[in-house]
């Protein structure tokens, strides 16, 4: 066993860790006040190579796995660049084309987004169907050689930034006649792709919409793999990356905030010559909070060390805990910073309150953390499925 990186994963590290600072915080807040993208801290980190580093060498990545992207990841949210569509163009779109995707597609769409030049977003949730993606009410049938969909589709991601969205619907199984998942590359400039965005309350650059699909045509390669088997294996294929990489950018989140709130309560002076850092109902709760943090980076470590292992059911168990762990520390957190810093907490220019309504979503999204304890519970605990 060991919790060192590889002297390349440390140096990524501190490479992405030094763009991450020569952006900082307050270019993100900036960003996403001003209803604008991290358009200039994306080229670059694609320039880098940051953003393909688990995309496989001959498509223009790193070659290396989950376990670095979640490194890059972490270390742009501890720098308060948290970019949620990390999660969901290199993380669940680029592994689900690399391990599923036919040759043509991996050629057409891996190079793009390894350079950043490219972003494919997901769309899996939708109105009526929420958590339980079983009762998906997005069909795809067959028209002519090609597929026209219909359906909706809510709280997608970063489509205004996107060239395609990878689309989960249901398809009819000719030889059983039931419904079964398969994944579409949707060009989001396709007839008959609408979007409305979402006010959310978060402070973020990237934004969501509700989709709606009404007869989109797509083309017979717009299916995701080389036939309609492919639907099952390559939607799970993305859930472990998403998970691992969410935790990770929650980890660097909580990061960021205990190391705001630390600067700020260790200097902080209001009775005589004592720092309120130096009182334990200040930093008990900031140590606290640290714990939970490294606690969840160890789970992320061992989720994606298993993930990149091949070993997938145990990435899942870990990928899950690391998640819910990491959903949990990182509120925590940002909830204790704003809190140590008293009134500074909540103004803009301390940059923690700004993250308020982000690490409150990461309980809830990509997966929430009633699911997860769902999961547990019965692959686990060996539970009865309640639901
Ligand atoms: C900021 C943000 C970005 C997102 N980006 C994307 C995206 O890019 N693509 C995409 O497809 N989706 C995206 N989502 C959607 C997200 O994945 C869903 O919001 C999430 O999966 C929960 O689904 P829901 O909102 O429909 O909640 P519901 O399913 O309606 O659940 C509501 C509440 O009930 C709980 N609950 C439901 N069923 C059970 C049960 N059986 N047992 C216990 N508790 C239960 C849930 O945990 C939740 O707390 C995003 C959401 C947010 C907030």
């Amino acid at each position: 066993m060991t919790f060192d990186l590889t002297p390349e994963q440390d140096q990524l590290r501190d490479a992405v860790r030094a763009l991450g600072r020569r952006y900082g915080h307050s270019y993100f807040v900036e960003k996403a006040k001003a209803g604008e993208h991290t358009t200039e801290l994306w080229a670059e980190a694609g320039r880098l190579g940051y953003l393909g580093v688990n995309i496989p060498t001959e498509y223009g990545g790193g070659g290396g796995g989950i376990t670095e992207l979640a490194i890059v990841c972490e270390e742009l949210a501890a720098a308060g660049c948290p970019l949620l569509l990390l999660v969901v163009s290199p993380a669940i779109a680029a592994t689900v084309l690399s391990r599923h995707g036919t040759e043509e597609q991996r050629k057409r769409h891996l190079p793009g987004l390894a350079d950043g030049s490219q972003k494919i977003v997901f769309a899996i949730t939708e109105p009526e169907a929420g958590s339980n993606f079983h009762r998906l009410g997005t069909v795809a049938r067959r028209d002519g050689d090609g597929w026209l969909l219909n359906g909706r589709k809510c709280y997608i991601s970063g489509v205004d930034e996107a060239g395609h969205v990878l689309v989960v619907a249901r398809t009819e199984d000719s030889s059983t006649g039931k419904l079964k998942p398969a994944l579409f590359l949707v060009p989001t400039d396709a007839a008959g792709l609408t979007r409305s965005k979402l006010d959310m309350e978060i402070v973020s650059p990237e934004n969501q919409f509700l989709l709606y699909l009404d007869d989109v045509r797509v083309p017979a390669d717009a299916l995701l793999g080389e036939s309609l088997d492919a639907g099952l294996p390559a939607l799970f294929a993305g859930l472990n990356p998403e998970r691992i990489t969410v935790a990770a950018m929650g980890a660097g989140t909580g990061r960021y905030a205990i190391e705001r709130a630390s600067e700020y309560t260790a200097t902080r002076k209001v009775w005589g010559g004592r720092s309120i850092g130096s009182h334990q109902g200040v930093s008990h709760p900031l140590a606290h909070a640290a714990v939970q943090v490294e606690l969840a980076r160890l789970m992320i470590q061992k989720a994606a060390t298993l993930y990149d292992a091949g070993r997938d059911l145990e990435a899942g168990v870990a990928g899950n805990m690391a998640k819910y762990a990491a959903g949990e520390a990182a509120a925590l957190a940002v909830d204790t910073a704003v809190q140590v810093l008293g009134g500074a907490g909540m103004t803009t220019e301390y940059g923690v309150a700004t993250l308020l309504g982000a690490v409150r979503a990461g309980r809830i999204a990509p997966v929430s953390r009633e699911m997860i304890l769902n999961f547990v519970a019965q692959h686990v605990l060996g539970q009865d499925k309640s639901y």
